[in-house]
C-alpha cells in the first residue's frame, strides 16, 4: 500500500449542489456525498436539520431556501455532534438549536478537539473556516428518546433510535408524509465514518429506521432517497457496510493479529465491495481503529484528537 495523504487533505475538487424538493414541506440540500443538510417548512416556521461546516457555507442553504419560501427559521436540529454538521448553525439565526441530551453531553465531552481534529482532517468541508464564531455551537433545547414539534398542523418528531454513527443520534421524522431525514446513521453511495460508532448498535438502529417504513429517506451524505425502494438500498448497503467491518475486524481480533495487520486485511476485504463510495479511503482507517477499539477494551469511542488522528494515520498508512 502507498502512502496516502492524510485524511481528505488531498480532496480539493468542489462537489455541484442539488436543492430537492421532497413534499411541499419536506426539502434535502445534497452535495455528491459531501454532508446532507434537510429542510422542513411548517406553516409557520423553518426548520433547518444539519448545518453545514461554516456560516459562509450555510448562507448557500439560506439562500434555497429563500427560493421557495420566506417564512423565519426557527429552528436548527443537530443529528449528532461533529463539527462539520453544526458549525454554520448561527448563520441561520435561529430561535432555538436542538439536540438529543446524549449530543449535548458529547459535545461537552469532546466538542473542542473534535473541532479542531475534522477542520485538520477534511480542510474543503471548512471554507471559510474563519467565518465560525470562536467556542462550540450550543443546544438550547435538548430531549432524550422523542420530542415532537408542532409547526401549526405539520408533526415533526425527532427520535432517537439507537446508538449508530454516534451516541446521540437523531433522527427527524414527517410521519404524515413518512419522510425521514437520517443524518449519517445512513448514507447513500458514501462510505459510512465509524470512528465514534457503536458497531455493536448500529445495526439495529438501522432496522428501528426501517420498522417507520419512511417512503423518502435524506440521507448524511449522498442524494435524497425518493421511492421505498431507494430508502431499501441506502438502509441495507449501510447495514451490509457496517457488518462487513464487524466481521473482518473480528476475525483478525480472534485470530490475535494487531491493528495495522487487520487493518490491511480489513480495507483488502471491503475494497472492492465499496472502494467506488465517497471517501472510503478517508474513512477505513479511523473506522477500523474503532471497531478494533469496540471489539479490544474501548466499548466507548475514545476522543480522536488532532494529534491523535495524525499517529493513527503513521501507524496504518505510514
Ligand atoms: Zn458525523
Amino acid at each position: 500500500m502507498s502512502t496516502k495523504a492524510f485524511a481528505s487533505q488531498a480532496d480539493l475538487q468542489d462537489k455541484q449542489v442539488s436543492f430537492t424538493r421532497l413534499s411541499e414541506h419536506a426539502y434535502a440540500y445534497t452535495a455528491e456525498g459531501d454532508p446532507n443538510t434537510g429542510v422542513i417548512i411548517g406553516d409557520n416556521a423553518v426548520m433547518v436539520i444539519d448545518t453545514q461546516a461554516t456560516p459562509v457555507m450555510a448562507q448557500d442553504v439560506i439562500r434555497r431556501i429563500r427560493e421557495v419560501t420566506d417564512k423565519p427559521i426557527k429552528y436548527v436540529v443537530l443529528s449528532h455532534y461533529h463539527a462539520v454538521r453544526v458549525l454554520g448553525a448561527s448563520a441561520y439565526q435561529p430561535e432555538h438549536i436542538i439536540a438529543s441530551q446524549d449530543t449535548y453531553d458529547l459535545i461537552v465531552e469532546r466538542g473542542e478537539q473534535d473541532k479542531a481534529s475534522e477542520i485538520g482532517r477534511f480542510p474543503r468541508l471548512f471554507r471559510a473556516v474563519e467565518s465560525v464564531p470562536p467556542g462550540l455551537t450550543w443546544p438550547t433545547i435538548t430531549f432524550t428518546g422523542k420530542m415532537t414539534l408542532w409547526l401549526g398542523k405539520l408533526e415533526v418528531q425527532l427520535l432517537q433510535l439507537g446508538r449508530g454513527h454516534t451516541k446521540g443520534d437523531t433522527v427527524a421524522w414527517l410521519p404524515q408524509e413518512k419522510i425521514l431525514f437520517s443524518g449519517d446513521l445512513v448514507e447513500f453511495d458514501a462510505t459510512p465514518y465509524a470512528g465514534d460508532a457503536y458497531f455493536r448498535d448500529w445495526p439495529q438502529t438501522l432496522d428501528n429506521i426501517a420498522a417507520l417504513k419512511p417512503e423518502k429517506l435524506v440521507p448524511g451524505r449522498g442524494a435524497a432517497l425518493i421511492t421505498p425502494e431507494q430508502v431499501q438500498q441506502g438502509l441495507a448497503g449501510t447495514k451490509a457496510f457496517i457488518e462487513d467491518m464487524r466481521a473482518a475486524v473480528e476475525a483478525g481480533v480472534r485470530a490475535g493479529k494487531d491493528l495495522r495487520a487487520v487493518y490491511q486485511e480489513t480495507y483488502a476485504r471491503l475494497q472492492p465491495k465499496y472502494g467506488r463510495w465517497v471517501i472510503f479511503d478517508h474513512c477505513m482507517p479511523f473506522d477500523v481503529t474503532r471497531c478494533y477499539d469496540e471489539l479490544t477494551q474501548y466499548p466507548d469511542p475514545r476522543i480522536w484528537t488532532a494529534e491523535r488522528d495524525r499517529q493513527m494515520w503513521e501507524t496504518l498508512e505510514g
